[in-house]
C-alpha cells in the first residue's frame, strides 16, 4: 500500500446550533453524501474527517458534532479548544432556532478562541411551504455579523452543502 501522506493541516471545525436543525445531516451528507430521515437528537457522530486538496496540498478537515448537549445551550469550552471554524446552524422553519443564532454567537464569543472563523447556515431550504425564515432575513444576520450566509438543504443537497465546508478550508488555508 501506499504510504499515507501526513496532511499539510489539519482543521478543526464546529457545527452549532439549536437541537434538530439539521447538524448531525450536514455532516453526513458531506461526508458521506447521504441523508438519513430519522436521526435521533442525542445521535451524534463525535467527529469525522474529510480530506480534500488545496493547490496541490493535502488539508484534513475534523468536523465535530455536538451530541445532544446543544439542547442546554451546554457547550464547553473544552468543546471549542482549538477550533478553527464554527459553522452556525438555523433551521428555516423554526424560527427560535434563528433567534438564537445570537446566543451561539455569544457562547463563542465567550468560549471560543477570538479568530475563529464563523459562517451562517439555513437549512431544510428543501420545506418550502414551512419556511419561516426568508433568505433576506438570513443575508442580513450573516451581514451584521460579518460573516460568510450560505442557504442549504442537507436532504436535496441545495447548493451544494460541501461549498460550505471548501468555503472554510480555503479561508483557513489562505490565513
Ligand atoms: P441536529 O440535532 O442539529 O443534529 O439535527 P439532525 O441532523 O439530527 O436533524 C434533525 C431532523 O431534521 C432529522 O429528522 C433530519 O432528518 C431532519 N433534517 C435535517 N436536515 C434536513 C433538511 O435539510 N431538510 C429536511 N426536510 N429535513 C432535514
Ligand atoms: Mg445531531
Amino acid at each position: 500500500p501506499v504510504p499515507r501522506k501526513k496532511p499539510a493541516a489539519v482543521f478543526k471545525i464546529l457545527l452549532i446550533g439549536d437541537s434538530a436543525v439539521g447538524k448531525t445531516s450536514l455532516m453526513f451528507r458531506y461526508h458521506e453524501d447521504k441523508f438519513i430521515e430519522k436521526f435521533t437528537p442525542t445521535i451524534g457522530m463525535d467527529f469525522v474527517f474529510k480530506n480534500i486538496t488545496i493547490q496541490g496540498q493535502e488539508i484534513s478537515l475534523q468536523l465535530w458534532d455536538t451530541a445532544g448537549q446543544e439542547r442546554f445551550l451546554n457547550i464547553t469550552k473544552n468543546y471549542y479548544r482549538n477550533a478553527d471554524a464554527v459553522v452556525l446552524v438555523y433551521d428555516r422553519t423554526v424560527s427560535s432556532s434563528f433567534k438564537n443564532i445570537s446566543r451561539w454567537m455569544k457562547t463563542i464569543a465567550d468560549e471560543a478562541p477570538e479568530d475563529i472563523l464563523k459562517v451562517l447556515v439555513a437549512n431544510k431550504s428543501d420545506l418550502h411551504r414551512l419556511l419561516v425564515v426568508s433568505t433576506q432575513e438570513g443575508q442580513d444576520l450573516a451581514k451584521q455579523y460579518g460573516i460568510t450566509f450560505f442557504e442549504t438543504s442537507a436532504k436535496l443537497d441545495i447548493n451544494n452543502v460541501a461549498e460550505i465546508f471548501d468555503y472554510i478550508a480555503h479561508e483557513l488555508f489562505e490565513r
